[in-house]
């Protein structure tokens, strides 16, 4: 039996791991790997392994860095199952198509600047292929994968859908667990359930993302929303949220419903202003068996993501109407580190208003315009204008997916606890100083700790 890292190996993004038991090949996850479009772009281009080797694709959840590739291994023939649990399968269907369409729109882009061109790594149709294959197995239902390769997935409490992959892998009579952590959520996320723990693991290949950062709490977020959205409507000015359409503004929304049922936030309109968010909502609203029931909101009221305050924006006339809109009012729109999408229009026009704020609730890569806003750069260059930035900046941390150094550290204790045999952990998804601080952790816990390089290979 044997495990081949490909990719999030020693970087965060890209996951793709092969697992090879009993002459049968299964990837788990396919993702993109992200990043400055050149290096990015060469590492998409290469297929992970020969794809007549591929028996069966695993996918841990809907993330793009994580099933991202899988049109493209579709594109190159690969027409066999993949199996995710039911709401990765339908966010897929969103993302994936939502992907292809990114990726022809800067296609285009590209060759009208005259620049090299960059062909789309696949075409809708390939994303369309992709969710054709896919079965939706719920979680705590074990299910063959190949002959030999048996698979349950548990709760990661990450994103909605988000799994735990626990893989009993069989071969010349024995018998080895091996738990693929997928990415691993936090305790007391907006609706998503807290993470569930695998047992009797021989074998971890576990996230480090954040092993060597502390987020504030949750609470603390929902805490400074309110306090944000107050003073800037004392001020009669906007907050401008970027955020991410799949997840991050689906939380979103449900604290500020929490806050306006409490009172905590005064009764001005919220816009939510992207056709993505939209149909993401209706995807979760398809999964409500999957949702925390230990909130209180989700027991007490069935449409969590629709109340008075709240107005959905499809089309671009609606979205332009919000300009002429006068009093403090939330928009929260993408592109969540503000490279592209409805978010640069809003910021175009009230940036320069200081009774504005910008609102950053999501991680800024460099180079984003986001990180621009982060750094309180005077002037923001959008559509070709230079912008004065007047508005105030705030930024909340606590809104992370991830669960960052305690969290994960408390994660293998929890997993060793139940897990009498675990020895070995391989430390995926992360940057060398984060594997670093957590493989020093997890090694005085006396864990065998490694951090694979692409295409390294071990024997289990
Ligand atoms: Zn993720
Ligand atoms: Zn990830």
């Amino acid at each position: 039996m044997e495990l081949e890292f490909v990719g999030a190996a020693r970087e965060v993004t890209g996951s793709c791991h092969i697992l090879r038991v009993a002459g049968k090949t299964v990837v788990l996850d396919c993702g993109m790997f992200q990043g400055r479009r050149s290096d990015s772009h060469e590492k998409n281009l290469r297929l992970p392994v020969p794809i007549e080797q591929i028996d069966a694709v695993v996918l841990s959840h809907a993330h793009i860095d994580h099933a991202g590739r899988l049109p493209f291994l579709v594109r190159h023939g690969y027409d066999g199952p993949i199996s995710c649990t039911p709401a990765t399968r339908d966010l897929c269907a969103v993302m994936l198509a939502d992907s292809a369409h990114i990726q022809e729109k800067d296609a285009e882009f590209l060759a009208r600047r005259g620049k090299e061109p960059v062909e789309p790594l696949y075409a809708l149709r390939h994303s369309t292929r992709t969710i054709e294959l896919m079965t939706g197995i719920p979680y705590r239902r074990a299910f063959d994968v190949v002959p030999g390769v048996r698979a349950t997935f548990i709760d990661a409490g990450h994103i909605l859908g988000s799994a735990t992959v626990v893989l009993d892998c069989t071969e010349g009579g024995t018998t080895r667990r091996l738990v693929f952590s997928g990415d691993i959520g936090r305790s007391g996320l907006p609706i998503i359930r807290d993470p569930e723990t695998p047992e009797d693991a021989d074998l971890v290949v576990m996230e480090s993302t954040y092993g060597n950062r502390t987020h504030e709490s949750v609470e603390g977020a929902r805490a400074r929303l309110a306090a944000v959205i107050r003073d800037t409507a004392s001020r009669g000015g906007r907050v401008l949220i970027p955020a991410f359409a799949v997840g991050r503004t689906q939380e979103l929304v449900y604290d500020l419903h929490v806050l306006a049922r409490a009172g905590a936030i005064p009764a001005i309109p919220i816009y939510i202003d992207s056709p993505l968010a939209i149909d993401t909502t209706s995807v979760f609203e398809m999964h409500p068996d999957i949702f925390d029931r230990g909130e209180e909101l989700v027991q007490k009221v069935h449409d969590l993501f629709r109340f008075n305050l709240v107005h959905y924006t499809r089309d671009v006339e609606e979205s332009k109407a919000l300009a002429r809109m006068h009093g403090p009012m939330v928009i929260i729109a993408a592109s969540g580190m503000v490279e592209s999408g409805r978010i640069l229009h809003h910021l175009a026009q009230g940036a320069s208003d200081p009774r504005n704020t910008v609102l950053i609730v999501g991680f800024q890569a460099e180079h984003t315009l986001g990180r621009r806003i982060v750094e309180r750069r005077p002037l923001l260059r959008i559509f070709g204008d230079d912008v004065p930035l007047r508005a105030e900046v705030v930024i909340i941390n606590g809104y992370s997916a991830h669960a960052d150094r305690t969290e994960l550290s408390s994660w293998i204790d929890r997993v060793r606890e139940h897990s009498p045999r675990l020895r070995q952990v391989w430390l995926v998804h992360g940057e060398p100083p984060a594997q670093g601080e957590l493989a020093t952790t997890l090694s005085v816990k006396g864990l065998a700790v490694g951090c694979p390089a692409p295409r390294e290979r071990h024997d289990f």
